[in-house]
Parts: structure tokens; sequence; C-alpha cells
């Protein structure tokens, strides 16, 4: 049975790792927005070309592009079981443009599983987070703090920076823009049926034994 699942929730809920585990479990890829960017970028093809020269003027890539992108995915022969998508769509009309092209597609509909998160917790979450500059791993000062001593790539310790989108006015302005832009997707989903939320605070495993229940409901 062919299986396309999408992830929904607040930057930091959580999306991309649990994800990323579904994907290995069920053996599925995992479409993710920045990924599929870069690959058209070199792969150098039509679409990649016109990717990469709005990427290069520092333009935001139209909902058509990213759709293209999506579309030339589910084409693929690995593709065919089913996919996981990472961080896309986050509007409304980019949910109706893939429920279109699904329908085209003849996939099956997708299941949205939202992970639920509060605020302050994402908040903290993405306050405490740190970024590696030398090993380029991401930590967190009390989740996932980096290890002591010369650890880093072997050679030393961690050189730990805040990511420009981790700063405070930064995590308000993707807060409030989930809020504005994603959040009515809730609503979109519940509205069509195979919509699931679960708890995305807690231990990681345990979230992700809830996403898996949710699958087999
Ligand atoms: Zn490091």
């Amino acid at each position: 049975m062919q299986q396309n699942i999408y992830l929904l929730g607040a930057p930091g809920a959580g999306k991309g790792t649990q994800a990323e585990l579904l994907a290995k479990k069920l053996g599925i890829p995992q479409l993710s927005t920045g990924e599929m960017l870069r690959s058209a970028r070199l792969e150098g093809s039509e679409l990649g070309k016109r990717v990469a020269a709005i990427m290069d003027a520092g333009k935001l890539v139209s909902d058509d592009v990213v759709i293209a992108l999506v579309e030339q995915r589910l084409c693929r022969p690995d593709h065919q079981n089913g996919v996981i998508l990472d961080g896309f769509p986050r509007t409304i009309p980019q949910a109706e443009a893939l429920d279109a092209l699904f329908a085209r597609a003849g996939r099956s509909a997708l299941k949205v599983i939202a992970i639920d998160v509060p605020a302050d917790e994402i908040r903290r979450r993405l306050s405490g987070r740190r970024w590696c500059t030398t090993c380029k791993k991401t930590y967190h000062i009390t989740d996932n703090p980096p290890p002591d001593g010369p650890s880093c790539e072997g050679i030393g310790t961690c050189r730990l920076e805040v990511r420009s989108d981790d700063k405070p006015e930064a995590v308000e302005k993707r807060l409030q823009t989930y809020e504005e832009q994603t959040s009515p997707l809730l609503a979109y989903y519940r509205g069509k049926g195979a919509f699931y939320s679960v708890n995305g605070t807690g231990k990681i495993s345990d979230i992700f034994s809830a996403v898996m229940s949710c699958l087999s409901a």
C-alpha cells in the first residue's frame, strides 16, 4: 500500500527528526524542500537552472517551482511505495496545489500527522540550539549538550554559535509566520479526514511510537 505522509508542526517541533525515523522504518524517501532545491541545482536540468537563478538573486522559489520539483520526484521508481513530506506544504495555496498534483499523479491521499508542541517549549528548544562551526553538528545546551573536552572531529572543542534563525527575534518571527500561514493547514487537513495529532513533547522514541500508531489507525 502506498503511504504518503506529511508531518505538520511549528519550527522546532521535531518534524525533521520524526521524518528521518519514519523514512528509515518504512523504507520510503523523505522529500525535503531544501534538499530538492539543492539537488535540482546540481543536476543542472532546465528546472534546476531556473532554481539556481532564483536562489542566486536572493529570491524565494515560487510555489509552482516547488510543485514541479515534487512532481518530478513522484515519478521516480523508488517513490512509488510512498513519500514523507518534510517542510512542504506550508500554506493553504501550496496544500491545494499539492492536492491537485496528487490527483493528477493518481497517488493515495496524504496522511497528515500534526506534532503538537506548546509555543513556550518551541521557544526553549530553538533558543537553546547551538551549532558547531567546525563539525557542523547541532546541539542543545541542555537537551543535547556537546561532548566535553577534545571531541569535535577528534581535534578539539566544538566552536558553538547561535544560528541567525535561532536568535530570539528570528524565533518570534518564525513562530508568527507559522501561526499566520501554516497553522490554518490544521483545519484544512482535519476537514479532509486522514488527520492525526500527536503530543510532541517528551522522548523522541515515545513520540515516534505515537506517530507509528497513527499510521496503523
Ligand atoms: Zn564540533
